[in-house]
This record gives C-alpha cells, structure tokens and sequence, in this order.
C-alpha cells in the first residue's frame, strides 16, 4: 500500500502527499470515483503514510508500523466496512470486527472490488450494512487513546452503506478528537448522507488510464492481443479489467480439460473435428490457450506436490478442474504434458502448420495419459 505502486494518480497523489508534509491533513477526508479506480488503495496508502515512522515522499515500507499497515494489523487503524449477519450472533450486534479475516483477504485480494464483490466474497444473498452498534462503537472507539502511532485512522470502505444511523458520527466528523482522522471511501458521493458529505474534504479519484491497466495486467497470464482486448473494454476500470481476466481464465480451463478428454478417448472423428476447430482460430488465441495450459499444468504439478487444493493461484472452477484430473493425471505425466506445451509453443511461433501441431499434440497427450503411473521412487 504505497503511493509509488499507484499509476496514473499522480495529481491525487501529490496533494495527499503535501497535505501530510504540510502537516494539513484534513479530519475527513471522503475518497469517491468511479468503479475500479483505485480510491480504496489510494485511501490506504494515505493511511499507511500517515502512520509510517520513516516517510520520505512515500512510506518506507520496512518500519514497524508500515509492516503492520501493510498486513492490516495496525492496532491504530481502524476499519468499517458493511457487514451481515454473523453465525451465532444478532445482525444488531454484529461488528466489522467480526468480519475482520475475511475482510483482510477481501481488500487485500482485490482492492478494487465493490459492494457487490463483497457480498459475494462472504457468500451472502443479503445486503450488507453498517448497523447502530458500530457507529456507537467507532465513537468510543476514537475516544481512546491511540496505542502506538501518534494518529488513530477510521477507515471507513462503502460509507453509502452508512444510512441515517451515519448522522450519529456526525459530531465525530465535524470536531475529532486530535491526531485523528476519518478516511471515507465511497463509488456514489450522491448516495452517501449529504450531512457526511458536507463534513469531508472530497477526494475525486478518476479512472485509470489505458496503460496503468495495462501495466497491472503483466502480473496475469495473457497474450498481448488478450491485454490490449481487457484494457480495450475495461475503459480505466481495474476491478471489470480483473474480472475479465478470471472469465478467460474459467473458459480456457474448461477448454483444456475438453481437450484431455478428447484426446483420451481417441475417436478419430472427434479428435479431427476438435482439431480443425482449433485451427481455425487464429495463431495469437492458439498460442494463449498453450501458454495458458503452461500456466495452469504448472499450477496442478504444485497443487499434487502439496495436495492443498485450497492454496493455489486458481480460480474456483480451475481448482475443479484440476481435482478431475487428479484421478488419471500424476507428477510425471503433468511435467510431460508441461514440456510438450512449451516446446509446441515455440514450433506455433516459428509457424509451423498449426493443424499439424494439435494433431500430434492430441496423440503425444494421449500416450502421455494412458502411459503406466511411474513410481515416484526410483
Ligand atoms: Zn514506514
């Protein structure tokens, strides 16, 4: 959570900085802008710099206090955010706190997510909120002397779910006790209370650029032509760009498993029809269907080593996949697959005859799978 991995705020970045280097930073401050845009991370990176022990024009990153941050454990940072019903407890008594884990790996996972994001996060067909208790909570809560920084943070994600009990923090806001300040996060500033609004110095983060998103989709496994296609509908939102990410993901890991089973079985009709198909498509989308095979094999072999099938860079339907295949599929056969796909890859980016490349794939993936399970001992 540092300002130097934002791209494309620069402007918003230079004001929040010089308002802490001034030592003008506001009581509240309210963040809104468009879905995916980054206001959340930039809002905690403004925390995290307020609480850094050894800040430059950025938070060091190594103190005590931005190691904290970054985990989101600073016991000086608090966080509100809409919640549901806890199992066991009353919807009016339960807090955010209650949802602190799931909250973590949420924010942390994507930062870019939105309300909707995380209801389905937490499984739920009912609308989160941010209920009475809590605000009577994080009023008593701000009254307490900070534990270890000099400042207290309320970070305050989706404040629209703050509905007329938000009126209750409206003295919090106005007059914090000092070293305190309220950070707002909000994607409609309509929707939030204008008595709120009203209090808050607004923020308005814009969308990202073409390139920031561009930039961010490095750390996927996509072709070019596949990133330039996200960032191309994306339009600066980050959070649709991730998405569209695990839709292809999803599509091509139920391809590949299509074609294990075709080559499997090896009816000689299918396995033609299977392979004109393929060629059809083009040498950029036959070559992120290999690479994306590469990725997801390589993937599998760690999920067989380890056996934890919850651990893995694999979305929901991929982990699926891969518990199929588990059954026919062992250590070695995987890295034979692996290494027939990388060396195929490169004979698709010297041209070869893309029919004839997936045909003998098909038969070398079927020698592969129906070979006898080797030992793991020699
Ligand atoms: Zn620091």
């Amino acid at each position: 959570m540092q300002f130097s991995d934002i791209q494309s705020q620069e402007k918003t970045i230079d004001i929040l900085q010089k308002m802490v280097e001034g030592d003008r930073i506001p009581h509240a401050l309210l963040f809104t802008g468009p879905q995916g845009s980054g206001k959340a991370l930039l809002a905690l990176a403004l925390a995290n710099y307020i609480l850094c022990t050894n800040k430059g024009k950025d938070r060091c990153g190594v103190c005590g206090p931005c190691l904290k941050a970054n985990k989101i454990i600073h016991p000086d940072l608090h966080f509100v955010y809409p919640v549901i019903k806890k199992d066991g407890k009353q919807r009016a008594e339960t807090l955010s706190a209650d949802f602190i884990k799931e909250w973590r790996e949420f924010i942390q996972g994507n930062p870019y997510g939105t309300l909707e994001n995380w209801m389905n996060f937490l499984n739920s067909q009912t609308q989160p909120n941010i209920n009475r208790k809590e605000c009577t909570e994080i009023i008593k809560k701000m009254g307490l002397h900070s534990f270890e920084s000099d400042f207290k943070i309320l970070y305050i994600w989706n404040a629209e779910s703050l509905g007329k009990e938000g009126n209750s923090l409206l003295k919090l806001i106005e007059e914090p006790p000092e070293k305190t300040v309220i950070i707002l996060i909000a994607e409609k500033l309509d929707a939030v209370l204008g008595t709120i609004q009203s209090r808050c110095q607004i923020i308005h983060v814009g969308p990202l650029s073409d390139a920031a998103v561009h930039a961010q989709l490095d750390a996927y496994e996509l072709t070019e032509d596949k990133k330039q296609e996200i960032v191309h509908i994306a339009e600066g939102n980050m959070n649709a760009a991730i998405a569209l990410v695990e839709d292809t993901k999803e599509t091509v890991s139920t391809e590949i498993l299509d074609w294990f089973r075709i080559a499997y079985k090896n009816d000689p009709v299918q396995l033609v029809q299977w392979v004109n198909a393929i060629s059809s498509i083009g040498k950029p989308a036959q070559k992120r269907f290999l690479s994306y095979g590469l990725f997801f094999m390589k993937e599998y072999l760690k999920l067989l080593y380890t056996s934890d099938f919850s651990n893995a860079r694999l979305s929901a339907e991929e982990k699926a996949t891969a518990e199929k295949m588990a059954r026919i599929i062992d250590t070695h056969k995987t890295e034979d697959i692996a290494a027939m796909l990388e060396e195929n890859l490169g004979y698709l980016a010297r041209n070869a005859n893309s029919k004839i490349v997936f045909m003998e794939m098909s038969l070398q993936l079927e020698k592969i799978m129906k070979s006898k399970v080797e030992q793991l001992i020699n």
